[in-house]
């Protein structure tokens, strides 16, 4: 399982800094999750952080 960023993005970058795995970086246009390396943030944090802390939820989980 891992998350996306959809089109509501702002490019604000604060998940980037949150992803205990680096797997956020910013695109062409807005930020980008590698979905090779998201793994919701199993060993380190309860919850995903990026979505804790992106200021416009425009991060959401996929079944992949
Ligand atoms: S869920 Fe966790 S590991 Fe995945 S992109 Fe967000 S912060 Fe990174
Ligand atoms: S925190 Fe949200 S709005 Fe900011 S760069 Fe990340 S996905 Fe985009």
């Amino acid at each position: 399982m891992s998350l996306i960023i959809t089109t509501d993005c702002i490019s604000c970058g604060i998940c980037e800094h949150s992803c205990p795995n680096h797997a956020i970086f910013p695109g062409e246009d807005i930020y980008v999750i590698n979905t090779d390396l998201c793994n919701e943030c199993s060993g380190f944090f309860t919850h995903p952080q990026c979505l804790q802390v992106c200021p416009v939820a425009c991060i959401t989980q996929i079944n992949a």
